[in-house]
């Protein structure tokens, strides 16, 4: 039996998902930008997705910019913001994905932008005071902060930053790649100006996302080339992985609270045989915490002198987890995020259990068993 508990990586496509691309691969083969009847049959395709992916989230579908996923996303929400927008600095803070820190350094480096880090709590929350005071005074900016830490699971309070964002005057881009379709979003509602979404971290076809861009934002193109996607982003669409991710939009969104509380069950099951197994296991960011996003949990193990192998001993034993995030899972320096939060501890192992729509019961059992042998 192999148990697949790294869903925050990626997930498996769903079957739902898999039919809904068959025949867009095989039949609506057509370019959708030739004016022909079947270049138009697959245009009318690509739209149809684009509004019922909007319609999921309460905005107008020209707010959606198709891309290759949430890395793209990420840079193209910063890039055009310095670019295009007349952005001279970014807040960002040091737990966010790679896609977003290494992209603000290297604006720092290329642009000269002003780059400020935001603190936060012990809890891994971001100090909403300090973000205060870095807004207060300054250029004009764009704050970036992630929804749900895809390592630790602690959630930021988009509302209350946007509004600060807002009553500022800088502009908010959140990466919500890890809760998009696990969680509502009322975009009429969200003092967002920019979010991310990656349709392979809910049960989608991987090489697809969107950054939805606040309507009344202009971008100037980032990917030259044709005009596809209002000019913003050149290149021929990938009209079947945009119907995957519309797919998966829609079976996230029949079964939403279903998903959530099959999950928050399985999470649960895992917390309760964690501490029966160990007196002091410890779960990094409080990711055990039901305000947490519930998809995620961050085990932090005792002590012991096999956890430099855990996660290795862990694969043997047909349990897949990680070591952070996917992208930081071969790196030696282990976990940046961990790092920059403060919960990292070089005696212990840290890892990252994450659950999805096909994960059972019996997933946690076999996983709970192989723990208890891996670190016996
Ligand atoms: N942002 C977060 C929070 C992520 O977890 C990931 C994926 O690991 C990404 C961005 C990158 O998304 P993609 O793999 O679609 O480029």
């Amino acid at each position: 039996m192999d148990v697949y508990l790294d869903n925050a990586a990626t997930t498996a496509v769903a079957p739902e998902v898999a039919e809904a691309m068959m025949p867009v691969l095989q039949e609506a083969y057509g370019n959708p930008s030739s004016s022909h009847a079947i270049g138009r049959k697959t245009r009318v395709i690509i739209e149809q997705s684009r509004r019922s992916i909007a319609k999921h989230l309460n905005c107008h579908p020209s707010s959606i910019y198709f891309t290759s996923g949430g890395t793209e996303a990420d840079n193209l929400a910063l890039r055009g913001a310095i670019r295009d927008l007349q952005c001279e600095r970014i807040i960002t803070s040091d737990a966010e994905h790679s896609a977003v820190i290494k992209t603000a350094q290297s604006l720092e480096r290329s642009h000269g932008i002003q780059l400020d880090l935001v603190r936060h709590h012990e809890d891994g929350s971001v100090d909403l005071n300090h973000l205060e005071q870095l807004l207060a005074s300054g250029p004009k900016t764009i704050v970036s902060l992630m929804h749900a830490n895809n390592e630790v699971a602690v959630v930021q309070d988009l509302k209350a930053i946007g509004s600060l964002c807002r009553s500022n005057g800088a502009l908010f881009h959140s990466d919500t790649v890890q809760t998009m379709c696990h969680y509502a979003f009322d975009l009429e509602a969200l003092p967002v100006d920019f979010i991310t979404c990656s349709a392979h971290k809910f049960h989608g076809p991987k090489g697809i996302g969107f950054l939805y861009i606040k309507k009344g934002i202009q971008l100037g193109g980032q990917i030259e080339g044709g005009s596809q996607e209002r000019a913003v982003r050149g290149g021929t669409e990938s009209t079947h992985n945009i119907v995957g991710l519309a797919a998966a939009f829609d079976l996230a969104h029949s079964d939403m609270e279903a998903h959530e509380e099959h999950i928050r069950h399985l999470k649960a099951t895992m917390v309760t045989g964690l501490r029966a197994l160990f007196s002091d296991v410890r779960f990094n960011g409080n990711s055990d915490d039901a305000s947490r996003l519930y998809t995620v949990l961050n085990v932090s193990f005792p002590p012991h002198p096999k956890s430099g192998m855990a996660l290795f001993l862990l694969d043997l034993e047909g349990v897949a987890c990680s070591g952070g995030s996917a992208c930081s899972s071969g790196a030696t320096l282990g976990s940046h995020v961990l790092r920059s939060l403060k919960f990292h501890d070089p005696n212990r192992a840290s890892l990252r259990f994450s659950f999805g729509r096909y994960n059972t019961m019996a997933d946690v059992e076999f996983a709970l068993a192989a723990i208890k042998r891996v670190f016996s």
